[in-house]
């Protein structure tokens, strides 16, 4: 339902800011409603996930004393759930991978996801989830196997969806990079100074940043600490995208 990404340095010092923005971003977007929330870390070599079906306050209990974190990036959810009862396991970030070595959340239906599904369990992928977005954790770990690059392999798993989705993945290769993707579903990028963010809308990252740009149907973003990259799902630049400043009531 809500999506929200940081990237800021990688320095491997601890700090509570990923996961922080990611709070902050999540409780912005309440106003959406939801039914679970997480927020998934790089912590050095592990892809770290936190996860809870109820209200935000759960999750922030789970997170209690471990905000802390040496990851550079984080990415968030809150989820009104569509496949798959509103439960822990449930709940996004998805896990990848059979080594779980990256965590996605997603947006939206994916609607060929039965399919998808069969192909991956006879691949040997663990599915731990009813959820229809699982497939594509799943699918960007096996193409990342291939590509070797994270934004390669989003691309591809876009172009073997169909339905409506943002995606956001994090991967224990790539420790500085939140990789997106979007079709039929919102996403923006935030502009900071030394940190970027992503979200399904501006409310995600309106506390950091009022420096917005526009993301297009059916492109693909890569978002580092001071670097902003998107392509279509055909894999050509785009150069376009309209940049502007978010206007918002101190209320908001
Ligand atoms: N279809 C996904 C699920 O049920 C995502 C729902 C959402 O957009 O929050 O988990």
């Amino acid at each position: 339902c809500g999506i929200v990404g940081y990237a800021g340095p990688v320095s491997g010092a601890p700090s509570p800011r990923p996961v922080d923005v990611a709070l902050q971003g999540l409780a912005r977007l309440e106003y959406r409603g939801y039914d679970s929330a997480g927020v998934a870390v790089l912590d050095g070599d592990q892809v770290r996930v936190d996860k809870r079906a109820g209200k935000l306050a759960n999750l922030r209990e789970a997170l209690e004393g471990r905000r802390e974190t040496p990851s550079a990036v984080a990415i968030g959810h809150t989820r009104w759930a569509t496949h798959g009862a509103p439960t822990d396991g449930n709940a996004h970030p998805h896990l990848g991978g059979r080594e779980q070595e990256l965590a996605l959340v997603h947006n939206g239906i994916i609607e060929n996801f039965a399919a998808l599904r069969a192909e991956l369990e006879a691949d040997g992928y663990p599915f731990l989830s009813e959820t229809d977005s699982e497939v594509a954790a799943h699918l960007v770990a096996r193409e990342m196997e291939t590509a070797g690059d994270l934004t390669e392999a989003m691309r591809r798993t876009a172009g073997r969806l169909e339905g409506a989705f943002t995606l956001l993945a994090v991967h224990r290769t790539a420790p500085g990079t939140v990789v997106a993707a979007r079709r039929n579903s919102p996403l923006v990028v935030g502009l900071g100074e030394g940190e970027n963010f992503l979200g399904s809308d501006v409310a995600a990252f309106v506390d950091a940043t009022k420096e917005a740009l526009e993301v297009g149907q059916d492109q693909v973003v890569t978002v580092t600490a001071d670097s902003v990259d998107i392509i279509d799902f055909e894999g050509t630049p785009v150069t376009d995208a309209k940049r502007y400043t978010i206007e918002w009531d101190a209320q908001g």
